[in-house]
């Protein structure tokens, strides 16, 4: 590999991950009710297979994958579906969702063996159980991980990138993944390289996580070509484009995927999830979550049941302190405010960051002064002030002309803005009303 372990642009925001980055992982209790939305995935929702008045058992399934693109939903726990609706989702809206409440006395034991065992399944196989087993990305981006686990048979993939970035500001589920399940993250790579025939893997890891450093060199698999490479620590380090930019020197362009240049790019997390269906033999039914923040009295890294409602969580961590003013889900750079404590944490939950009036964004914006620190920032060479001027005149399709489609959203743009235009929020208002346009066009 020939990359500088860093990218060209970008921001240094403080990381503020001490809060959480040395706390253990702990399993939070079963909650009283779970509550399971059918969208968790990019791609299509699952199709519902449960009614009102059901009984399941933990790991049972309760809406099917419509499609490739799309992944089963399993119970996190054993009980009775209560209700199907419309449930505040966590990107903002509602959505279908399957309410249980949980079996109090239940032992909630694990099932027999749902998922088969990894030893002598050929890739197909492989890319079957995974999908099966409702697993996704659980970097934020939710896109099912069995997709990318079958690439096109035309696609000269030859090797795996392992995302250790995690650049988001106080998020520390991926360091605390690595630092603690190494074994569990080698053993994903091992079936993510076989079932996808690529000789060499290469794990980024920013180099404020030693720890973890230490955790996956010292677990480094004896026959096979994987290597640790610590990374430069920049805000988005942790951007598929970027971090094949930083390891290998290799630029994927416009419109184009990782694979186009060789790459597939998984997080830790992913391929630590990958590696927990095999040994346990149960669907992904919980995730590691981080909560933290200067407003939660307790920050934590939790292992949840999916579908955790957001109040039950906080309270598990203390609850809240008196100066609380924002709730975020993700980072601070890339997250999405909630408004609703009934909102559940779902696959693509990484953490829950809580701010107070310090930390959060200021809410008054002033005109653009021309200044240019948005383009210095923007790791993709946009020009982020001309965008937001075009947004701003509902110049849509030019935006379109002007390269939105490669804005990743992450927020570095807005970060760096001494006018607090809230930049990326336009830009992904914008990807929304151009897709709605082109929907009702097709
Ligand atoms: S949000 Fe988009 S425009 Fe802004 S810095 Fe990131 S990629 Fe560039
Ligand atoms: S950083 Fe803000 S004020 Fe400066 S050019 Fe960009 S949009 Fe304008």
């Amino acid at each position: 590999m020939s990359g500088r372990a860093a990218f060209r642009h970008g921001v240094h925001p403080p990381d503020s991950k001490e809060l959480t980055a040395h706390v253990a992982i702990r399993r939070m209790p079963f909650p009283e009710e779970i509550v399971l939305p059918l969208r968790q995935h990019a791609g299509k929702p699952a199709k519902l297979l449960v009614g009102k008045g059901d009984r399941v058992e933990r790991g049972d399934k309760i809406a099917e994958a419509d499609g490739f693109v799309s992944v089963p939903i399993h119970a996190s726990a054993a009980g009775v579906v209560t209700d199907i609706g419309w449930w505040p989702h966590p990107d903002g809206s509602m959505a279908e969702a399957v309410r249980i409440r949980v079996e109090k006395y239940s032992p909630q034991v694990p099932r027999p063996r749902l998922v088969p065992e990894w030893k002598g399944l050929s890739p197909a196989q492989v890319v079957q159980a995974v999908q099966a087993a409702g697993v996704v990305g659980l970097g934020g981006a939710a896109f099912p991980a069995h997709v990318k686990l079958s690439p096109p048979k035309d696609a000269e993939i030859d090797f795996l990138l392992v995302n250790g970035a995690e650049c988001e500001p106080y998020l520390t589920t991926d360091h605390r993944t690595m630092a603690e399940y190494p074994e569990r993250v080698q053993f994903g790579i091992r079936i993510m390289m076989h079932t996808l025939g690529v000789s060499r893997a290469v794990i980024g890891i920013e180099k404020n996580k030693p720890d973890a450093i230490e955790a996956l060199r010292r677990t480094l698999p004896a026959d096979l070509d994987v290597t640790v490479l610590p990374l430069t620590v920049k805000y988005p380090q942790g951007a598929e484009k970027m971090l094949i930019k930083a390891v290998t020197g290799r630029e994927v362009p416009s419109g184009k995927l990782p694979m186009h240049v060789g790459a597939i790019v998984q997080n830790v997390a992913s391929l630590a999830a990958i590696a927990e269906v095999f040994e346990t033999g149960l669907p992904l039914i919980e995730r590691i979550v981080t909560i933290t923040g200067p407003a939660v009295r307790k920050p934590s890294n939790l292992i949840v049941p999916v579908g955790t409602k957001l109040r039950d969580a906080l309270d598990f961590c203390g609850g809240l302190t008196d100066d609380v003013v924002e709730i975020l889900f993700g980072g601070p750079m890339m997250g999405l405010p909630q408004s609703d404590l009934d909102t559940p944490l779902i696959k693509g939950t990484t953490g829950v960051v809580v701010l107070n009036e310090a930390q959060s964004k200021p809410r008054v914006t002033y005109p653009c002064i021309r200044c240019g620190h948005c383009l210095d920032a923007c790791p993709v060479f946009l020009h982020p002030s001309k965008l937001g001027q075009l947004a701003q005149a509902g110049r849509y399709e030019d935006m379109e002309a002007s390269n939105l489609a490669d804005c990743m959203l992450c927020g570095a743009c807005s970060y760096v803005c001494p006018s607090n235009i809230p930049l990326s929020q336009m830009f992904a208002l914008s990807k929304n009303l151009l897709k709605k346009q082109k929907v009702k066009a097709a």
